[in-house]
């Protein structure tokens, strides 16, 4: 969806608020009261009654919207620049474009979108053959570690450690010039630590047991061989990277690039809100124009069912 597109579809907070009941009503609504799902709308109210305990519900109420005192049509403007283009905005870049006056709504709403997108990612697990590695993203030094000083490369205190996993299939006859590998999707954590423990809970949470993961022979994946069905191990020299893992060192370098041009400076405990929305995309980067119903149905649903995307 284009600019002009978007403003024809969305003119006012009338048509976008049409919209946002169309999703809820399409997702399915459930009375937090008594889990009745069905309900009559309250048009001079606007809020759904439930039909059997009459309890009362707003329309942004159970959404990522709750809450907020921002129109729809901010949520719907911030959704589309989220999911129309390949870059990203800063809070403080939306605030401007809408002439907000105050920043911390805004800051707030893009957060809550971003934490939609990781939940809705969260949902799926990898799976088939697969790429991992950490990567270290720079992010500004913690208050509580501003006294000390600053240690130099993988150990500073201005980087962020993150597990990258990738789905990474061989394809059979690649074509010449083209890539002997085909990507599906990827996920991005940010970790404390590369401890084995630590890498095993994140394996495990999002990643399917039947999956054949592929590796360097760091230390820190020793317990990788007893979660999923194959683990392949082997000492990667830095000038064969690009050959052994070529999807996650892709992803790493896009994912930063995209942060270094979007963002002044990013604290470490908002790496992971960034991170989802560079999956996100990346993980729909074949869905065009249903990408903007699709952000929009993640902020109506939090949790939803296994690969619904
Ligand atoms: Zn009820």
């Amino acid at each position: 969806m284009n600019l002009i597109d978007f403003v024809n579809k969305f003119p006012d907070e009338e048509s976008c608020k049409l919209k946002f009941k169309e999703i809820r009503e399409q997702e399915g609504i459930k009375c937090r009261k008594c889990g009745h799902t069905e309900h009559y709308w309250k048009k001079d109210k606007e809020q759904y009654e439930c039909k059997k305990c009459k309890a009362r519900m707003s329309l942004k109420s159970g959404t990522v919207m709750r809450k907020s005192k921002l129109p729809f049509r901010y949520w719907f403007i911030a959704i589309h620049l989220l999911t129309s283009t390949k870059k990203s905005f800063s809070s403080k870049e939306v605030q401007r474009q809408l002439g907000h006056k105050r920043y911390q709504p805004i800051w707030h709403m893009m957060h809550k979108l971003r934490e939609a997108m990781g939940n809705r990612d969260d949902n799926y697990e990898l799976s088939g053959e697969m790429e991992l590695d950490d990567g270290f993203f720079t992010t500004r030094v913690p208050d509580d570690k501003k006294e000390e000083p600053l240690k130099r490369g993988r150990g500073s205190q201005r980087k962020t450690k993150v597990l990258v996993m990738t789905e990474s299939e061989i394809v059979d006859n690649p074509k010449p010039g083209k890539k002997k590998k085909r990507v599906g999707f990827i996920k991005m954590k940010v970790i404390n630590d590369l401890k084995a423990g630590t890498i095993d809970n994140e394996v495990k949470q999002n990643v399917s047991k039947d999956a054949s993961i592929k590796s360097d022979d760091s230390t820190s994946y020793v317990g990788i061989s007893d979660i999923v069905e194959e683990h392949t191990a082997k000492v990667i020299r830095n000038e064969e990277i690009q050959k052994e893992l070529p999807w996650v060192h892709i992803a790493i370098s896009n994912a930063k690039r995209l942060l270094l041009n979007s963002f002044h400076s990013i604290g470490p405990e908002y790496l992971q809100k960034y991170l989802n929305e560079f999956c996100y995309n990346f993980n729909r980067r074949y869905m065009g124009d249903a990408l903007f119903d699709r952000l929009l149905v993640a902020c109506v649903t939090m949790k939803n069912e296994f690969r619904y995307l």
